[in-house]
């Protein structure tokens, strides 16, 4: 009975929620000013090895953490990391002694958007989120190319986050998202213009009846299926923006990769096994859940998937206007979503894999990033409280480095004093 008045509530709010008057995300129809370069900021160069001792590793698979730890970072790159008695240092190097401070893979936010812009990714970045994945290009009137130049452009300067891109939504003509196939042959074009554009995977959209958006068409089953065949034929993986069950429901049975929100309404059982057999991930991003009145459904569908083993990944839905007039979209750390998959039932340490290792693996990213391991590209986020104990400690950075530089020194006098909110 619980259930159910609990879900007549969502289906109320949801209902409600028709009437707002910002939706989801918005078709690129209003004009920004193009990204803008700015130069790279002052960064600290390493030497071509640098060793940080006396830290409390959480590598990011989810093991218990390795106190006394080292890592061995060589140009950009990890090359030896674990217990002070099993690393070797190498004579001669840079050694810093993290006087107890504990050390995590950078962290990955796998559900952003607006992130072609150098003053966000440096945010991230300073923040410990070294990587983003921007799931749509909305708001903005650029080209696909000048954007996907933009994030090469990037991609050398350390003191920004990496971007991770998935292109234009692909939708279906009048439906929810901005690049529209119109056949099962124009889908299997469009996947194949995007890749060739530059993107490092495609993003689909099945939307209606959210979020202000009323009986929207949706593919056909073989337009849907020649859009992941198309993608995973050269090798990228296929995100899906589903809000409710049904459509969760759709996406899985065709083989997505991941789904980049929660459905609020009520998830079967058997769904949610068929997304563990199939290692389908899912991106919950409470926090718009949250802002369009479908948290309370939310939280307990990503309970029940947590506890039965799906794959999490952290996600936010960041854009830099406050969707619905909810004003939760962090930049930088998102620690309203952390605080809300807390409150879902996910432990610390399953917060901190949603982040790093589950999120690199939806950029498709999993060989290079994610975790703390040899052979991985160094990006670190060291904290100077343990995480494990308070979620919160995840703002008390200490340090920051990306591709084997430290962008972010671990000297309060030497901060450069970057306002997160100040864009
Ligand atoms: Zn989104």
């Amino acid at each position: 009975m619980k259930i159910t008045l609990a879900l007549c509530w969502i289906i109320s709010t949801l209902l409600s929620a028709c009437a707002s008057p910002t939706p989801l995300s918005t078709p690129t129809s209003t004009p920004t000013s193009p990204p803008t370069f700015t130069p790279a900021s002052t960064t600290i160069p390493i030497q071509a090895t640098l060793v940080l001792t006396n830290a409390t590793l959480i590598d990011g698979t989810g093991a218990d953490p390795i106190p006394d730890a080292v890592v061995v970072i060589a140009d950009e790159r990890i090359i030896a990391v674990g217990p002070r008695a099993q690393v070797e240092i190498p004579a001669g190097v840079q050694v810093i002694d993290l006087e107890g401070a504990f050390v995590l893979p950078g962290f990955i936010n796998a559900h952003v958007h607006n992130a072609y812009d150098a003053g966000r990714l440096e945010a991230w970045a300073q923040a410990g989120v070294t990587t983003v994945r921007d799931e749509g290009i909305i708001f903005s009137s650029a080209q696909l190319a000048d954007l996907i130049a933009l994030r090469d452009q990037w991609a050398a300067l350390p003191e920004y986050a990496r971007l991770v891109s998935t292109g234009y939504m692909l939708t279906v003509p009048g439906g929810y998202g901005q690049l529209a196939v119109t056949s099962a042959e124009d889908a299997r074009n469009q996947v194949n213009m995007e890749l060739d554009a530059g993107v490092d995977l495609i993003k689909l959209a099945i939307e209606t009846g959210y979020a202000g958006t009323i009986n929207l068409p949706n593919f056909t089953r073989e337009e849907l299926a020649a859009i992941i065949a198309a993608a995973h034929a050269r090798g990228r993986l296929v995100t899906a923006h589903v809000t409710q069950a049904q459509y969760l429901q759709q996406v899985v049975t065709a083989g997505v990769d991941d789904a980049a929100h929660i459905p609020a309404d009520y998830i079967t059982g058997g769904l949610i096994r068929e997304m563990v057999e199939q290692d389908i991930y899912l991106v919950p991003t409470l926090t718009v859940l949250e802002a369009y009145g479908g948290l309370s459904g939310a939280t307990y569908n990503l309970g029940r998937m947590a506890e039965a083993g799906v794959s999490i990944a952290l996600g936010n839905d960041y854009t830099f206007i406050p969707q619905n007039n909810f004003d939760h979209f962090d930049l930088g750390m998102p620690m309203h979503e952390i605080t809300r998959m807390s409150e879902a039932g996910m432990t610390p340490m399953q917060i901190i894999v949603a982040a790093t290792r589950n999120a690199a693996h939806v950029c498709g990213l999993e060989q290079e990033l994610g975790t703390l391991e040899a052979g991985k590209l160094a990006d670190m986020l060291i904290l100077s409280a343990d995480p494990l104990q308070d979620l919160a400690a995840l703002t008390q950075v200490q340090m920051v480095i990306h591709s084997g530089v430290i962008i972010r020194p671990g000297t309060p006098d030497s901060l450069r004093g970057f306002e997160l909110n100040s864009l």
